[in-house]
């Protein structure tokens, strides 16, 4: 699957908020975001008011970069949102939230969605003891989320561990034990996005 592999200091400048695309970095002081808050680009002082369009775009490019998923596959996902019953927004931010690289990251087994996609793309992680490597692959309720059971994956688990104290999410547990593994409580909700959305800009655009 494709992912986007450009600085992605620039995306949260872009955004104009801190994404925390980088792990642990972007609680320092080096954080690009803190040193300078400015759009990227050297047109950046030209630029006007923004548009209505733009600030809808925006919305939802923001969700995008958060959760590194690319256009065709946002569209996709918000095809299945408007199928779905109940509110479209909140079914969008639960189906992103449930993502496995989603919940690696935010169990704390990787310090970011970007380095959780390459535990799950190099066979470090299993669901129900079986090996995904996929990404994307969708948590259910009940499902639990384990770190393999060989000494090189342990170790890159617990140095990630150590290296950050992650709050976890309500829908999601961790048991500390030998094999670090993560227990899906309930479906995610809006409420469980650890940034700011406004999913009702992004249906818009997205409906246009
Ligand atoms: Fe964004 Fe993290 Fe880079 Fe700061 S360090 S600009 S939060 S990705």
């Amino acid at each position: 699957m494709a992912r986007y592999n450009g600085p992605v200091c620039r995306l949260c400048r872009r955004d104009g908020m801190k994404l925390f695309l980088k792990g642990t970095r972007c609680d320092t002081p080096k954080c690009a975001f803190e040193r300078r808050d400015s759009p990227p680009g050297v047109q950046q002082f030209r630029r006007g008011k923004q548009t209505d369009y733009g600030i809808h775009l925006r919305e939802k490019q923001k969700v995008k970069h958060y959760y590194g998923v690319l256009e065709r596959q946002f569209r996709r996902y918000y095809q299945q949102s408007a199928r779905a019953m109940g509110n479209t927004g909140d079914t969008l931010m639960s189906i992103l939230e449930r993502r496995l690289d989603n919940v690696v990251h935010r169990l704390g087994f990787g310090q970011s969605r970007a380095q959780a996609r390459q535990l799950i793309n190099h066979g470090h992680i299993t669901v129900n003891g079986h090996r995904v490597d996929i990404p994307s692959y969708q948590v259910r309720p009940g499902d639990i989320i384990r770190v393999k059971n060989r000494a090189k994956s342990l170790d890159l688990v617990r140095a990630n561990q150590a290296e950050q104290q992650r709050q976890v999410p309500d829908f999601l547990s961790v048991i500390e034990a030998d094999i670090p593994e993560g227990h899906v409580l309930r479906l995610p909700e809006a409420e469980d996005v650890s940034i700011p959305v406004e999913t009702q800009l992004i249906i818009e655009l997205c409906s246009r």
